[in-house]
């Protein structure tokens, strides 16, 4: 009756059942692209048309129902202005409306996933059947959205406002039983018996058994609750997602506010209204960056999928040094199912790796996450000791022992004798250059740097080293082991702090030049905070260290020095010679107590801005909150252009995604590219050029920043 290239519908029998079957050529997947949505128009007017039609099975031809939206789509899409993307989705909403309006039943056989548009569109069908291993949800706040093909209106009717509310503000997968006890679903069923079930509730509905029109019209009047029991689940919601509007993500809120105005409307105003607020929120810069975040982590994984096949197989692996960094990477590996020998000078260095090691599998086990028998499993599997034994028979070696480079280059020396000639040996190094360590091997083209982050098992990014002799197969292989300790691992050229800690030093600097003109360091943490960073400059510094951090500001400086010079007096340097090291020992910009769980609590010293006066040849100063935003991001944009343009990372999702998951980059603003990208080039650069005069050259943009901006450039393109 008719052939699409994603939709096809044909008769099932001549008693008028009809079957439309998401079947998207030449993919292992159905999801709702442009094509999908306009032949489904065509498919569901055929339907409407074939004067004989009693019932209609929809249904899918692939592992899974629809996987939502085609995200490759949203960008063209949402850089409209938002009255464009409203009035695009209100046109896709009449094919849904065309559906539910159709005169018969219609029964939707949901098999895999269900997600986004995929269980909107089954939302519009009269009955559901369920397959008990799929699962359903709407998870478009994940990406800065709500659901606009008519979903908040139409949860919010059959499953009611809390259900609906929970669903789109959380964006989780729902379970088969979790859609039956919404009512989202009326039948769940093993996998193999779903298309006989679905088929059953057709005819069951088609004989009057099931009334099915009642289901159509719940969806097409207002929500059938009180005012006072409405305000109630909407005001609870507003109250549970204020905290992703603080950071400057509107779309849960934004979403319950128009729940809450759409329950008393009838199905046509409501869907306007869903989708008039939709394109208000899916122009936001929150939708851009998240939208951007999850195409940047899409090639980043076709990228480490492509070393991963090119590397050898990392089967086991040994880590020397037991510390913080080496007892968590020991950990994570094993966990991950590598086992991994675990060396240190120290005995006690690691009782104490083993011990950490067990309370977070302790940790696991008592969250149900880890059944004790696995744990006692992934404990066994790292094998501390004192000598190299077995280190002959290991993929890889990570050293991660202290930050020296006389003792690594020997330490990494005699490491050499003890391996396999093909043992990829990588440096957890954070400061030091893979070039400068390098020399002290037989076998350079197998080390490279693998730059973890602190504390190792729950931060995600692996920054993969690669020196100039390193070979592209260790760089491989290092990927490789990364991905399978469940990291994203993004490489890097070697070069002084390498990407995460070069373009952290450029804004950190920003900072100390504030502090040193006059701002108050409380207001600059409030307001760095309010943009949406997890901690403040002052309080970072605090927690990172002042040894560490005026360290690796020296090291930064000295690669730099055009850039970042040296500066002799700053905070940094200033805290440290008083002794305040920060949360370490207990004083640095902060005060810290321990409260009641142990953990370290600040407050504000109240003799640190006396301390800072010092520094600050001039006095106290008032800053705006808007300059000092500029004076901490631009240098940080600044320096990550000159890192993209080195060729220090290959792409602006891999640059963009780093910072992010290193830094815990505000998700809204993306990263230091996709934050220039919404500033505009032009404009980063015309306030660059107002600043570099009394900043210097690390406001300064590059000539190809400028060429970018006088074309009207950006560096995402998706
Ligand atoms: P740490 O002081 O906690 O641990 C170092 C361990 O190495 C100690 O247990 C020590 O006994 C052991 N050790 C020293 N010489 C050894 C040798 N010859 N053989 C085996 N073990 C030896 O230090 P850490 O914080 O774990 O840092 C280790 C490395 O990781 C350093 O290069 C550091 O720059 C880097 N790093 C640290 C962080 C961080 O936040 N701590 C982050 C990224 C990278």
């Amino acid at each position: 009756m008719y052939q699409g290239q994603s939709v096809w519908v044909r008769a099932l029998d001549d008693a008028g059942v009809c079957e439309l079957c998401f079947d998207r050529q030449g993919d292992a997947i159905n999801k709702f692209d442009d094509r999908t949505v306009d032949e489904l128009r065509q498919a569901v007017a055929v339907l409407a048309g074939h004067a004989g039609l009693r019932g209609v099975l929809i249904s899918s031809a692939k592992e899974v129902f629809i996987v939502g939206a085609d995200i490759t789509e949203f960008g063209a899409k949402f850089s409209q202005p938002a009255e464009l993307i409203a009035a695009s989705v209100a046109q896709s909403n009449t094919v849904f409306v065309a559906l539910e309006d159709l005169p018969v039943p219609t029964v939707v056989a949901i098999n895999g996933f269900a997600l986004g548009g995929g269980l909107e569109l089954a939302l519009a069908g009269s009955l559901r059947a369920m397959s008990r291993t799929a699962q359903v949800g709407v998870p478009e706040v994940k990406l800065g959205l709500f659901p606009g093909f008519g979903g908040t209106v139409r949860l919010s009717r059959l499953a009611g406002p809390a259900v609906a509310c929970d669903w789109v503000t959380t964006g989780q997968p729902q379970s088969a039983d979790a859609a039956l006890a919404a009512g989202v679903v009326h039948a769940v069923v093993a996998p193999d018996a779903l298309r006989g079930a679905a088929l059953d509730l057709l005819h069951q509905a088609m004989n009057g058994a099931v009334d099915w029109a009642a289901q159509q019209q719940r969806k097409r009047d207002p929500v059938p609750l009180s005012a006072p029991e409405q305000a109630a689940v909407f005001d609870a919601a507003l109250a549970q997602t204020a905290p992703l509007s603080a950071r400057q993500q509107p779309a849960a809120q934004r979403a319950v506010q128009m729940m809450a105005e759409a329950a008393g409307l009838d199905r046509s105003a409501a869907l306007a209204l869903e989708a008039r607020v939709f394109g208000e929120v899916a122009s936001t810069q929150a939708a851009r960056a998240l939208v951007q975040a999850f195409l940047n982590e899409q090639a980043i994984k076709r990228l480490s999928r492509r070393h991963a096949q090119a590397g050898a197989p990392v089967r086991s692996a040994a880590v020397l040094g037991a510390g913080i960094m080496g007892g968590g990477i020991a950990y994570t590996s094993a966990l991950r199912g590598v086992p991994v020998r675990m060396k240190d000078i120290a005995q006690p260095a690691l009782d104490l790796g083993m011990g950490e090691a067990a309370k977070q599998l302790a940790r696991r086990v008592k969250t149900g996450r880890l059944a004790q028998a696995r744990a006692n499993g992934v404990l066994a599997a790292i094998r501390p000791q004192t000598d190299h034994s077995g280190f002959d028979a290991v993929d890889c070696v990570i050293e991660a022992i202290v930050e020296n480079l006389g003792i690594k280059q020997q330490v990494l020396a005699d490491l050499e004798n003890r391996v396999a000639p093909g043992t990829l040996i990588a440096s957890n190094t954070s400061s030091l250059r893979i070039d400068d360590l390098a020399p002290a091997l037989q076998r350079p083209e197998n080390f490279v740097g693998m730059h973890f982050f602190n504390p190792v098992h729950m931060m995600p990014l692996v920054e993969v080293v690669r020196g100039s002799r390193s070979s592209d197969a260790a760089v491989s292989t290092a990927v490789g082991y990364a991905v399978a300790m469940g990291k994203t691992p993004i490489v890097v050229r070697d070069c002084p702090g390498f990407l995460v800690n070069r373009v952290l030093t450029a804004y950190m600097r920003g900072f100390l030049l504030l502090v040193a003109d006059g701002a108050d360091f409380v207001q600059v943490d409030r307001t760095m905070e309010a943009f949406g960073w997890p901690m403040g400059p002052a309080y970072l510094e605090d927690v990172v260290g002042m040894d560490t951090g005026s360290h690796v500001s020296d090291v930064i400086s000295a690669g730099y020095p055009e850039r970042m010079p040296h500066i002799e007096h700053d905070a940094l340097r200033l805290m440290a010679r008083e002794g305040r090291y920060g949360q370490k020992n207990g004083i640095g910009f902060y005060r810290y107590e321990t409260d009641a769980q142990g953990k370290p609590r600040r407050s504000p010293a109240p003799d640190t801005p006396a301390l800072l006066a010092r520094l600050q040849p001039h006095g106290p100063r008032a800053f705006t909150d808007a300059e000092i935003v500029d004076r901490m991001m631009l240098p940080m944009v600044v320096e990550a252009v000159h890192a993209l343009e080195e060729g220090v990372v290959g792409t602006a999702a891999e640059l963009d995604t780093a910072l992010q998951l290193g830094l815990g980059f505000p998700a809204y603003a993306g990263g230091p590219l996709q934050y220039a990208d919404w500033l505009g080039l032009a404009e980063v650069v015309a306030r660059c050029d107002r600043l570099a005069p009394t900043l210097g050259a690390a406001l300064q943009p590059t000539a190809r920043m400028r060429a970018m901006a006088a074309r009207g450039e950006r560096f995402h393109t998706a």
